[in-house]
């Protein structure tokens, strides 16, 4: 098989049969008819049909190295710069279609399946059949094109105590079991984006783990299918209300569900886990490996799309009401340039700093990306503020389609027309305003941005102890010493 269409994908959605509870009800299948999920998984298709659209199928697909077919770009290795550049502009068609606000398309665990197969040898270390599993993963998630989603951490139930002393043991998913040809997992983790209506669960490490014989049992990366026996997901309340487009315009089509993820003992086989018992390599497993640098170069693409967004709707918004000239207008439109045009200079010294690692594959440079994805968090949360201080009052005159084509119409035209736009025009504008700075769905973004990659703080924490700060150091040091030099001459003199 090769690069899937919208119906490809629809299709191999209806035969799968996960356990979704959600709002009360659980389901098993069904996951395309049901409201809460019906409109995501149609943007989705929507995406897969795009690797087969005249306009798109260049940049997001090549020939597979295996079978020739045009298979997704996500999954290219890259061995040259043009690689890498094929690898962003597929990423930005894809993050362009949703206007960033969707975190989980299929190339962010794409990226990571790529790089964790490239450095096979590095599994291979604690057992040559890990690094042979996770080649054949890769190729087979290549070849079907599958969408995974994945889960990190351990539930949020004492962070004073390690996700391995939870409830004495018994709460973080572990290893509980080993047989002839697998190993149970039992227990939770936090969240899963996208679960209900993924392919595959990919169960992989997150949290540093000591390096202790307790840590054992939690020390494991694996890949499973989304209805494998025992796997269950609890859904948070959708966001999706499954109102009409005009009134929820990015709800109504990016909504992502976030799953707690549990597992009742669930088997997993040997041919589908990528290491097992070995903390020290669950700890290497995203640095190691360069995983962490190309999910972070699809991450820093789609950020960059969701900048783009932000500051046209600002455009859209000031040039409506008429505030364009003010000078504090200006200075909050020239923050969201400021952060495109950095994010954008990331992107490229990443990629013309990129160099070749131990595994053959070209690789982004990290400092850069490393940079945006510290910034991001913060700098996203000032977007919604932005637009929220700019709408002021247009945000809550914001009435539906309905009223638009009802009694109200009159009075719309009459009383909600804006500099640039009549009543009815005016409103759809400022709806898609509302959804990107007040909905429950803008919340969830804000939040998404924040912590999807990791705690900004403790994310913080690791920036500052792996960066060389020595050089700088000795700089001023060195400024310093030649004061008493100085000095000394003086003195002398
Ligand atoms: C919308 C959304 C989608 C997500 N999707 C996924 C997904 O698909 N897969 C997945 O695996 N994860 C996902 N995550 C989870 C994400 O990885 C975590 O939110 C992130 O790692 C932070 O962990 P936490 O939420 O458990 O926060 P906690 O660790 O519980 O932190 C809560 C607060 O306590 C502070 N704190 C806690 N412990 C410490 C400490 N040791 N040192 C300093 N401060 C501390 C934090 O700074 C923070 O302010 C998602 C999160 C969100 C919000």
């Amino acid at each position: 098989m090769a690069a899937r269409t919208g119906k490809e994908f629809l299709e191999r959605l209806s035969q799968s049969r996960p356990t979704v509870h959600i709002q009360g009800e659980t389901l098993t299948g069904g996951i395309q008819e049901h409201p809460a999920f019906r409109n995501v998984v149609q943007t989705y298709a929507e995406l897969y049909d795009l690797q087969h659209s005249d306009e798109h199928k260049d940049v997001l697909t090549y020939a597979s190295p295996t079978s020739g077919e045009p298979v997704g770009t996500s999954f290219l290795t890259p061995r040259t710069p043009d690689d890498l550049v094929k690898r962003r502009k597929s990423f930005k068609v894809w993050a362009d279609h949703s206007n960033g606000m969707l975190g989980r398309t299929g190339d962010y665990m794409n990226s990571s399946l790529m790089a964790l197969a490239s450095a096979a040898d590095w599994f291979a270390q604690a057992d040559p059949a890990f690094g042979e599993n996770i080649r054949r993963y890769y190729e087979k998630a290549r070849e079907e094109d599958l969408l995974c989603t994945h889960t990190l951490i351990p539930p949020q139930v004492n962070r004073a105590v390690a996700g391995t002393q939870q409830a004495g043991g018994k709460l973080a998913a572990r290893i509980v079991k080993e047989d002839d040809n697998g190993v149970v997992i039992r227990g939770a983790r936090m969240l899963a984006t996208i679960a209900p209506f993924a392919d595959e669960m990919l169960v992989f490490p997150s949290t540093v783990l000591r390096g202790t014989p307790e840590d054992k049992p939690y020390s494991y990366a694996f890949a499973i299918p989304n209805d494998t026996p025992g796997l269950r997901y609890i859904a948070r309340e959708p966001l999706d209300y499954d109102r009409p487009r005009h009134d929820h315009p990015l709800a109504s089509r990016f909504e992502e569900s976030d799953c707690v993820v549990v597992f009742d003992d669930v088997h997993v086989p040997f041919e589908r886990c990528f290491a097992l018992g070995d903390a020290e390599l669950c700890n290497g497993f995203y640095s190691q490996t360069a995983s962490v640098v190309h999910m972070t170069h699809q991450v820093v693409t789609r950020t960059t799309a969701k900048t783009e967004y932000i500051l046209g709707l600002v455009t859209l918004l000031t040039e409506a009401i008429g505030i364009e000239q003010f000078q504090h207008v200006q200075e909050d439109i020239a923050e969201i340039i400021t952060t495109l045009e950095t994010l954008r200079a990331f992107l490229r010294a990443a990629e013309a700093d990129a160099e070749i690692n131990e595994y053959g594959v070209l690789t982004p440079a990290w400092a850069p990306l490393n940079a945006a994805r510290n910034l991001y968090p913060k700098l996203y949360q000032r977007f919604p503020q932005i637009l929220r201080k700019l709408g002021a009052s247009g945000l809550m005159a914001t009435p539906t389609e309905l009223d638009i084509t009802g009694p109200a119409a009159v009075d719309i035209e009459a009383y909600l027309q804006s500099a640039t736009l009549t009543g009815a025009e005016r409103v759809k504008l400022f709806r898609l305003v509302w959804d990107t700075c007040i909905s429950a769905f803008s919340s969830r973004q804000a939040l998404y941005e924040y912590y999807f990659f990791g705690d900004p703080v403790r994310m913080a924490g690791a920036y500052v102890k792996s960066y060389d700060r020595e050089p700088y150091k000795a700089k001023v040091q060195g400024f310093l010493d030649q004061h008493s030099l100085d000095q000394h001459s003086l003195e002398r003199s």
